[in-house]
């Protein structure tokens, strides 16, 4: 196993669209143990691999207090879209920063596990938040886009410093 190297905001390799995953190989299967493992220690409740800059749509989450209930998401779609809420969300590619941010309340998700198994879900509440998260990261999409121009060049001025300071 190997931990990641996660691309940090306003890393422009974070745009790149991701294409779909076509063999489940044993390629695929280290990569899925890598992610959660980079994932778990960094905390993160989810990554997508665009953020470790492989540009396939694959997602790992683990929403659990134990740490122990991964949830891998490839070719991931959202088929179905209701309602409003907003959350607090954080980044792991944006390091420190906590904004609010619109969702729908509740989806449903079609996908593949590591195997190739296609599998669907309905989900609400953080765990809808999360796989939409992911979700846009798959399509070049940080969440600090969704805010205004303004917050997004101070966000990116404090993040640019950060990394200049701490390189
Ligand atoms: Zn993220």
């Amino acid at each position: 196993m190997a931990l990641l190297n996660i691309l940090q905001y306003p890393d422009e390799r974070l745009h790149t669209i991701a294409q779909s995953v076509t063999e489940f190989d044993d390629h695929i299967k280290t990569l899925v143990r890598d992610m959660a493992e980079t994932m778990y220690e960094a905390r993160g409740i989810g990554l997508a691999a665009t953020q470790v800059n492989v540009h396939q749509r694959i997602v790992v989450m683990d929403l659990s207090e134990e740490r122990n209930q991964l949830q891998v998401f490839i070719n991931p779609v959202i088929t179905f879209k209701e309602g409003d809420v907003t959350y607090e969300e954080g980044c792991l590619s944006v390091p420190g920063i906590y904004e609010t941010v619109h969702r729908a309340e509740r989806i449903h998700v079609q996908a593949l596990n590591e195997h190739g198994e296609p599998f669907e879900l309905d989900a609400d509440g953080l765990l809808a938040i999360c796989i939409q998260h992911e979700l846009d990261h798959l399509a070049g999409k940080v969440f600090v886009e969704y805010l205004s121009p303004l917050k997004q060049n101070r966000i990116k001025t404090k993040l640019k410093k950060r990394i200049r300071e701490n390189p």
